[in-house]
């Protein structure tokens, strides 16, 4: 008995230690944790577990392959009791187009995540759920996040496509520019004494280097990023990938490469950004966009250029109640205009989704340098933005390494250690670390991406909800009837862009009055409902083209004559479609 009661005890160890091994291996269930970053392989998995989770509400598939044949996934969150995602107001979030900026990537899995969570639990987000067809893209450039994660890199090294680059020309190419010489996972910065530097340690932290006094040499010269000479030709890093930025990649005021570095030989040249353009195609109902990046903690709009002209002042309204609330939504972010605050670009992304698919569309870029700081409270809230965007001041950083060293303990910098270079000899190698600069520590990823995400929310809170009534049917002759219709649009975004009416993007939102033996004797739309003043169309008056403004009311006449049932169609590409009927005698 004794024996049989060992054996079962061993047993039931046993069945144990195998779940406890598999949850080690795979511990990426739902809900998804974001107490980490996810490398290429569990963002895969955290798709699939999320589709396994919920599959009457998702769906997951692969859009193309990579430049080095790894697998892009777009994941759609849509209910189908409450109608096909066509037929919703489609809001398309994504994350990562630069491989590098690998935080982006958990907003959208936050979102995806929180959506579904929350669904049928929190009524806000059933409602945005019911309402709209949601599609994301969390990782754009799959090769990048594959290199950040596997290779050293330094913060701001795998932005671009993988195109190979033969720099010197002998048929041998992408041998890379940097290389981990201490083999620390992070390519850092090297460092050497030097009587006629340009450069000193600050004397508050030797750490940190600082330019030497004008007309005063320093005590050592930077040689840049690690690296050393790998074709032995004395040159140093001239083989390097060939750069092509998969934002610079998009068929809308694209640049060539003498305009603007990282352009690639023609628009579309990526096979993700290619897939994507078609992606939304064929999801003509987008109508808001979301693209995340890192850093500088702003909400960026176009144009990307000056050159584009202000955009629409109507547009202008919809983009500032937006981008005016995510600033309140995420603390210290900025809304901002791309060409104007920050720089100017050609053939990105969001120029493209706004341009040619039609929708209001926002560079979310994740992240700021002075969130890790090591300061007073009160100092932290007086402190000025002046370093927005990019870089850091050595004030910053003085305080960034004191919050590496007693917040992250020692884990965002490297510390200067010696090394014995081939070309250079005796030098020292230190600096910031790959996971530190452009990314968060994960004790902080979770607050960031919920504050992205609800600011993603608010927006699709706001898509177009459009209600239809018949408002009059009476008779005013012998034989003719007025049918009035009533447009209200509840939310701030439109029916469609007012960029997109006027460049005839695509037809516009259709009103059709039809029904048998009945004739449409003239329609129009409604200048003044009080005086019955109407703008009467004079070719084809049972079609109506229009375009419901935010959070507004639109109507429209219809004369007819005959006998029976009349139908009221509305038909919108990011609104939806809508029908009434009344009865004409
Ligand atoms: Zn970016």
């Amino acid at each position: 008995m004794k024996f049989i009661y060992t054996l079962i005890l061993a047993l039931l160890l046993a069945a144990a230690g195998t779940i406890s091994l598999n949850a080690q291996k795979s511990s990426i269930n739902v809900p998804l944790p974001f107490d980490r970053y996810y490398d290429l392989e569990d963002l895969y998995k955290a798709i699939e577990v999320l589709n396994e989770a919920f599959p009457e509400l998702t769906t997951a598939e692969v859009i193309t392959q990579s430049e080095e044949g790894r697998d892009v996934w777009a994941f759609t969150i849509n209910n189908p009791e409450t109608g096909d995602h066509l037929a919703k107001p489609g809001v398309y979030v994504d994350g990562n187009i630069h491989g590098n900026e690998i935080q982006a990537t958990e907003v959208v899995l936050y979102l995806m995540n929180y959506l579904l969570t929350n669904y049928g639990e929190v009524e806000k987000i059933t409602e945005l759920v019911d309402r709209n067809a949601f599609y994301f893209v969390p990782s754009v450039n799959v090769d990048g996040r594959y290199h950040f994660f596997n290779n050293a890199n330094t913060p701001s090294t795998n932005r671009g496509l993988r195109v190979p680059g033969d720099g010197i020309r002998d048929a041998v190419s992408d041998r890379s520019i940097s290389n981990d010489l201490n083999n620390d996972g992070s390519i850092t910065q090297m460092r050497k004494r030097d009587p006629f530097g340009q450069w000193n340690t600050h004397p508050e932290d030797p750490r940190l280097m600082v330019r030497a006094e004008p007309g005063e040499f320093g005590e050592w010269t930077l040689l840049g990023q690690e690296r050393y000479d790998i074709t032995e030709d004395t040159q140093i890093s001239e083989d390097a990938e060939r750069y092509v930025d998969p934002n610079r990649d998009w068929g809308s005021n694209w640049a060539p490469p003498y305009v603007q570095r990282g352009a690639g030989d023609y628009p579309f040249m990526g096979n993700v950004s290619k897939a994507i353009a078609e992606y939304m195609v064929g999801r003509p109902n987008i109508i808001m966009v979301f693209a995340f990046h890192n850093t500088g903690g702003m909400f960026l709009r176009g144009p990307g250029t000056k050159a584009r002209g202000p955009l629409n002042p109507s547009d202008v309204a919809v983009y500032d109640i937006l981008g005016e609330n995510a600033e309140k939504i995420v603390p210290g972010y900025d809304y901002l205009i791309s060409w104007k605050d920050l720089y100017s670009t050609y053939g990105d992304f969001t120029e493209f989704t706004y341009n040619t698919i039609g929708a209001f569309s926002f560079v979310g870029e994740l992240f700021m340098a002075r969130q890790e700081t090591y300061a007073a409270y009160e100092d932290l809230m007086s402190a000025d933005h002046e370093s927005l965007g990019f870089g850091t001041t050595t004030e910053q950083d003085l305080q960034r390494l004191k919050f590496n060293d007693n917040v992250a303990h020692g884990t965002l910098f490297k510390e200067w250690e010696p090394f014995d270079h081939p070309i250079y000899g005796e030098i020292e190698i230190g600096g910031w670390a790959k996971m530190s600069t452009r990314i968060s520590h994960p004790f902080m990823l979770k607050d960031m991406a919920h504050r992205n995400a609800a600011a993603v929310l608010f927006a699709a809170a706001q898509t177009p909800k459009v209600e239809m009534e018949i408002t009059r049917n009476e008779r005013i002759d012998d034989n003719l009837n007025r049918v009035r219709v009533r447009l209200v649009n509840h939310n701030a975004i439109p029916t469609m862009t007012n960029h997109a009416v006027q460049n005839q993007l695509y037809p516009q939102d259709m009103l059709t009055a039809e029904g048998n033996n009945i004739r449409v004797v003239a329609g129009g739309r409604v200048t003044d409902r009080y005086r019955d003043r109407v703008n009467y169309k004079e070719h084809r008056p049972e079609l109506q083209f229009l375009r419901v403004p935010g959070t507004s009311v639109v109507y429209y006449d219809f004369l007819v004559e005959g006998n029976g049932e009349l139908t009221i169609n509305y038909n919108s590409r990011k609104a939806g479609q809508r029908t009434a009927n009344t009865t004409i005698n």
